[in-house]
This record gives structure tokens, sequence and C-alpha cells, in this order.
């Protein structure tokens, strides 16, 4: 228990909020609703109010999901010419669909990312880690002299 240390990578904190989970834990819930970030983890205690997401994650899904549909639709229309009204029922869809599916994840990494960097009002989180680990690896350090 004492070496247990209170830093969190920050592919972990993405991944970790990428997954709709606590950055600091790994347990608790990060999303109250769909896109609304719930005020703490109800494991840790951690806040998440603090995050300011903000719009990036609808600009980074926006860029992902179009480096990928513009593409295909690009690629189907020059080998296939299909019927616009067919392209349509598929291209709409599919960009609805994955768009939707990727920007919970995208947000939670985007709040991961905040936290992990102690950006806005994670500041404070992030100097109250790094006391801790300092603490930890004092009394560590400490067990191992004595
Ligand atoms: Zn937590």
């Amino acid at each position: 228990m004492t070496t247990e240390t209170h830093q969190v990578s920050l592919a972990q904190a993405m991944g970790r909020g990428f997954r709709g989970k606590c950055p600091h834990c790994g347990e608790g819930r990060l999303f109250g609703r769909f896109l609304k970030v719930a005020d703490h983890c109800e494991t840790c205690g951690e806040e998440f109010h603090l995050h300011r997401a903000d719009d990036l994650p609808a600009y980074l899904v926006i860029v992902a999901v179009g480096h990928v549909i513009v593409p295909l639709i690009l690629a189907v229309e020059t080998a296939y010419a299909p019927p616009y009204w067919l392209q349509a029922l598929i291209w709409l869809p599919l960009t609805l669909v994955s768009s939707l599916a990727l920007l919970q994840p995208v947000k939670g990494a985007i709040v991961g990312m905040q936290w992990q960097f102690g950006m806005h009002g994670f500041e404070a989180a992030k100097k109250r880690r790094a006391a801790e680990t300092m603490t930890d690896l004092r009394g560590v350090a400490s067990s191992g002299t004595a």
C-alpha cells in the first residue's frame, strides 16, 4: 500500500476517460448522462466539474469522422457511382452514428487529459497528487532505512 503511486500517466488518464471511467481511480463513472460529466467520482471523490472540455471533443470527432467518411464517399463514387439517394441513405446515418458513438469517449479522453495535466481547475488536484506521492515516497524511504 505504501508503494502505491498517485501518479497516473497521460495514456492511463485518457484511456480511462475514453472508457467513461474516472481518470484518477479508473473505477467510478465519469459521466452522469450522455455528455454530462459527473460532478465527482462516486468511488474516490475526485472532482470532475472543474473540466473545460468545451467544443474540443466535437471538433476532434468532426476531424476523425470526416477523415474516414469523406475518403470512403469519394472511393465509392469513383468506383461504383451509385445513385445519390443510395449514397445519402448510407453516408448520412453512418456519419451520424459514428459521430454520436465517438463523442462521449473523446470527451472523456479530453477530460482525462485536462485532469492529468492539471489544466484549469484541476491544478489543485494535480498538486495534491504530487504531494501524496512525495509523502508515500518519504514513507517508503524511512521504512527502508529503519
Ligand atoms: Zn475515481
